[in-house]
Parts: C-alpha cells; structure tokens; sequence
C-alpha cells in the first residue's frame, strides 16, 4: 500500500463514512472526514496539509472543519456542492477544487477529476502513483451509489462512471466512500448490469 519510504494510504472506519489518509510519517491528506476525533487521532503528530471533500454530503464533510482546525488546513470542495455543505455548516470551505486540479502531498499527487451525478460536485482523487482513486459515493461495489432514497441524476452518475471512472488503468483500487474497496476492472465487469438494473431501487434488496 506504499511507495518505498513515501506515501502510504490508512483507512479511517466507523465513521459515517470511510475517512482516508493519505501521506506518510511527517504530513497527511485528510479525505472525507466526517467523525473528527478518530480522524485527528489517525493523524496524530503529523501535519495535516489540507482537508479534501470528494462531495458536500452530510457524512463526508461534517467533520471537516474540527479537522481542519488544528494545524490551520485548507478545506477543498468542488463549488457546486457549496449548497450541500452549507446545510452542515456556516462558514465556507477555503479551496474551491476544480476538474484536473492537482494537491500534492509526500512524494505523490491527487489529481481532482470531476465526475457528478451523485451529486452535482462530485469528484474522484486519483492518485496515478499509488494506484488508486478515492471514489466518495460516485461508485461503489454494487454500482452508482444513490442518495436518501433515490439517485440525485443516475444518467449523469452513468455517464461520469463510464468516462472518467472506468478509463483509469484496470488495477487502479477504488476507495469508496462507503463498504469495501474494488477495482477498476471489477466495475469495468459489472458495467452492464448496473445499467440493466437502472434507477430504481424498489425491490432491490
Ligand atoms: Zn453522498
């Protein structure tokens, strides 16, 4: 999970969503922070270089600024989500992200790609040299993943997953906002029947 005495990812669990890390033993990313304190403990002495939100939704911003606030971190969201976060909070995140925007930490980069329908500021962090892309709720193991009781534009989420999620390199781990990690080449796979299955989600189990 690392490149050679450089950047490393951890998971943060039991929170309302999947918080993860990125970083190494002197500075980290904070990605999705929704419960602060085991967030600021995963961190510890380390210094939190920026807070990124892959969307403006409840459980993956509401920890945010408490995280935020310790060693003075910017706050990233892409600003069609600012309506979404201002449900949660009163003050504004500091960075407005945009598609092919590039945050850098330890010796890798996160490039912002946008890719809504989940909501309409969604983006991925793809991270080329850890083989990875952190997904918040664009995709997750059974598929676009829905909002409340419904997809927000399951069309739009479709065609996102279509051309922004499945032409990253087939290996590349996908670390969902939610549930257990997949890779490109499994989504690539189950592609069709996700779409067969459509929007609907009555009857689904
Ligand atoms: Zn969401």
């Amino acid at each position: 999970m690392s490149s050679p005495d450089g950047a490393r990812i951890e998971l943060v669990a039991g929170g309302p969503a999947n918080t993860w890390l990125v970083g190494d033993d002197d500075e980290v990313i904070v990605i999705d922070p929704g419960t602060p304190a085991p967030v600021l403990a995963a961190a510890g002495e380390r210094e939190i270089l920026a807070v990124i939100c892959t969307h403006g939704h409840h459980g993956h911003v509401a920890g945010a600024p408490e995280v935020a606030h310790r060693d003075e971190s910017p706050i990233a969201l892409h600003p069609l989500d600012r309506r979404d976060w201002r449900e949660v909070h009163a003050t504004d995140p500091t960075i407005d992200m945009e598609d092919e925007g590039v945050f850098g930490v330890s010796d890798v980069t996160l490039e912002v790609v946008h890719a809504p329908g989940h909501s309409r500021g969604s983006v991925l962090l793809y991270c080329e040299a850890l083989g990875a892309a952190f997904t918040g709720d664009v995709v997750g193991e059974r598929g676009p993943v829905p909002h409340g009781a419904g997809f927000p534009d399951w069309t739009k989420q479709m065609d996102a997953i279509g051309a922004r999620v499945l032409t990253l390199p087939s290996q590349t781990r996908l670390l969902t906002g939610h549930g257990e990690e997949f890779t490109v080449a499994t989504a690539d796979r189950s592609f069709s029947s996700w779409y067969s299955a459509g929007p609907d989600l009555s009857g689904r189990d």
